[in-house]
């Protein structure tokens, strides 16, 4: 038996359900690991309320927990019982005390990164990985747009961008979630709910705008992400917080300049194992080298029971960084 959060039907933070459940022993390519933290992200938001739909229903939730491996399936060579781990893979059900898991989507943890960070880090930091060294390769002195830069995703996007010394000008709530970006090395900040996007990235560039967006904000900032963007720029829309954009007309940008957009996802890059090994190879170290901090704070560490809470605070825009469930 294991406990996990469960949903029976879509709906808001009250249709995470906790429920006992009969864990069947690994598959073949599979490990079963003993969750010590795990990562709760926007994306888990989406699959309860509906927005993306579960294989089956009932479903667990989540995508992403740092634990110990407590079984192995019989095709598996790569790891051991006792492995400390992370993990992140499209698959739902990480919100849970024990999960089996493709043996392809795990990490050996270093020593030096704690569970807790791993949860906090892996699936954002990865995702960050991507955006700025794959998706478009963001050069050193690089002025460029970050949206929700206080967000999970978007605290590791500040540090990592300045690691690359690439100039992060990143959009927030808050006069507060302003401070926290630029303490974590955004070059700008700019306070969406008082200020205008687009006039704004123009003033801190001379005018020149910006060649590269990248939005998980969705439906509320796409057309004032474009409008930041230089003739042939790159808009890299990756996430829906305040909706999903609909209803696009391509013209559109043809008439901002001639735009790229790409719509991208972290599951896209991470393919096999190869491609997992080098991402998170470089997160690891900079985590283990200071570059990158992901510490949680205490009140964004839930109890597994508390998911329902946990889903209002992430969702009433209450958080800042990553939050955590702890079995
Ligand atoms: P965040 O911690 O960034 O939380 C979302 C943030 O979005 C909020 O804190 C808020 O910050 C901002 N926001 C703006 N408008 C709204 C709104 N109407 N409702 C709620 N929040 C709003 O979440 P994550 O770090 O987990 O994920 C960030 C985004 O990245 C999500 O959209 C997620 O889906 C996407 N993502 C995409 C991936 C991919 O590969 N495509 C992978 C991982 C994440 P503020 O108050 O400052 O505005």
């Amino acid at each position: 038996m294991a406990k996990r959060i469960q949903i029976s039907q879509h709906g808001g933070p009250e249709v995470l359900q906790l429920v006992d459940i009969d864990l069947a022993d690994p598959a073949a390519h599979e490990v079963q690991i003993e969750n010590k933290a795990i990562g709760i992200n926007y994306i888990d938001t989406y699959f309860r309320s509906g927005l993306y739909a579960p294989a089956s229903m009932p479903s667990g939730l989540g995508t992403e927990a740092a634990g110990v491996v407590s079984k192995v399936g019989s095709a598996v060579t790569v790891l051991k019982p006792g492995d400390r781990v992370v993990y992140a893979q499209s698959t739902l059900g990480a919100y849970s005390e024990r999960h089996n898991v493709d043996a392809n989507k795990v990490a050996l943890l270093p020593d030096a990164i704690s569970f807790e960070q791993a949860a906090a880090a892996f699936l954002k930091g990865l995702t960050v990985h991507y955006l700025l060294r794959q998706t478009y390769e963001v050069q050193p002195d690089e002025v460029f747009l970050f949206h929700a830069a206080a967000g999970g995703v978007g605290l590791i996007a500040c540090q990592w961008a300045k690691a690359l010394g690439a100039h992060l000008i990143g959009t927030v709530g808050s006069a507060e979630k302003a401070r926290l970006a630029k303490d974590s090395g955004a070059w700008a900040t700019i306070n969406y709910r008082e200020e205008d996007i687009a006039q704004r990235v123009s003033e801190l560039t001379d005018g020149k705008k910006v060649r590269v967006v990248y939005d998980s904000v969705g439906k509320d900032t796409w057309e004032a992400s474009l409008d930041c963007l230089q003739r042939r720029g790159l808009m890299v829309s990756f996430g829906n917080s305040s909706g999903p954009v609909s209803g696009v007309n391509l013209a559109i940008l043809n008439q901002k300049g001639s735009l790229y957009v790409t719509r991208p996802s972290l599951f896209g890059y991470i393919t096999n194992r190869e491609e997992l090994q080098l991402a998170s190879s470089e997160l690891f170290s900079l985590i283990a080298s200071g570059a990158i901090n992901v510490d949680v704070p205490e009140q964004q560490k839930f109890a597994l029971a508390d998911a329902q809470q946990a889903h209002k605070t992430l969702e009433s825009r209450g958080t800042q960084g990553s939050s955590l469930l702890i079995p």
